[in-house]
């Protein structure tokens, strides 16, 4: 059965001339996590060291890049979660509205590790991390110029806020029965200090399952009060244990998600046979893929 990675780079309104730099991100980022994979490594690690990367990254909205909220300041979720064709343990680890960390992912690990909670937030999140070693960073560090621009003009009315965009995911197959997912972001720009959208909510912004000889695991990105609501991430996870195809999931999640919310989110699916997928109902998302070797990508 082939190994199979894909990652995603946030549904939403991008300036077309940012896609083919945001899918350059994309793609070495699926890289990063097939690196992983190829020398045996577990779904879990693939996906976190995906998504590690694109916290790196400038250009999307999460670790450094992430948006500002109203304040100004940098407050990111982020969330992993695993499990297992033979291990159908749910193990899952999330942060909420933690200040100016950039990377949250590797919190979110630690928690998950951790195991006496699924989501810590805000001051309790840092703290935590704190005792991990993980340290937020100084804030002039934090803000990527893109995201102070931005905000900039948000504030002085030039731009509306935008509800979403940027946003970073990964979900992966490991060919030893496991899949994961991760997800990371600033949010949405202009947001309450305190506000948390669907990324590090198991269902929501994230889902791995598996039942009698499946497994699946999506992740989303969009607009978070949407995904919320419709737990879109389950709905994919569902339609893929139900026999869908990743594609089909991704494409059935999204309707639905529409159907349920008319809201704006795309997805990124894959299934224990090693087969990807994905879908939006905005006018971009960039993503890349690498199964069996192959890289591909798209926006
Ligand atoms: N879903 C994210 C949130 O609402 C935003 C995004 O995907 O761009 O926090």
């Amino acid at each position: 059965v082939p190994r199979a990675i894909i990652v995603h780079g946030g549904a939403g309104l991008y300036d077309a001339s940012r896609v083919p730099r945001c899918r350059e991100g994309c793609e070495a980022a699926a890289r990063a996590g097939w690196a992983v994979l190829e020398r045996g490594g577990a779904a879990l690690d693939a996906v976190e060291e995906a998504v590690y990367a694109l916290e790196d990254d400038p250009e999307f909205n999460a670790g450094y890049g992430a948006v500002l909220n109203r304040n100004g300041e940098v407050e990111v979720d982020a969330a992993l979660m695993e499990t297992g064709l033979t291990s159908p343990r749910l193990r899952a680890g999330g942060v909420g509205a933690v200040p100016w960390m950039r990377h949250p992912i590797r919190v979110a690990r630690r928690v998950l590790e951790d195991g006496a909670h699924l989501l810590l937030v805000g001051e309790g999140a840092l703290a935590f991390g704190h005792e991990h070693g993980l340290h937020p960073e100084r804030s002039d560090n934090m803000v990527a110029p893109r995201a102070r621009e931005r905000w900039i003009r948000e504030r002085a009315g030039s731009l509306p806020p935008s509800a979403t965009g940027d946003t970073v995911g990964a979900v992966a197959f490991d060919g030893a029965g496991f899949v994961g997912a991760a997800s990371s972001t600033g949010g949405i720009s202009g947001k309450r200090p305190g506000r948390v959208g669907d990324s590090p909510i198991p269902g929501a912004g994230l889902y791995a399952l598996a039942d009698v000889g499946r497994a699946a695991a999506a992740t989303a990105t969009g607009h978070g009060e949407s995904i919320l609501r419709a737990l879109m991430s389950k709905l994919a996870v569902d339609a893929m244990l139900a026999g869908a195809t990743p594609d089909e999931a991704a494409r059935v999640s999204v309707e639905r998600m529409a159907a349920l919310t008319g809201g704006t989110a795309g997805i990124v699916c894959v299934d224990a046979l090693g087969r990807v997928g994905q879908s939006r109902n905005t006018p971009f998302m960039p993503w890349a893929a690498v199964v069996d070797g192959h890289l591909e990508s798209g926006a």
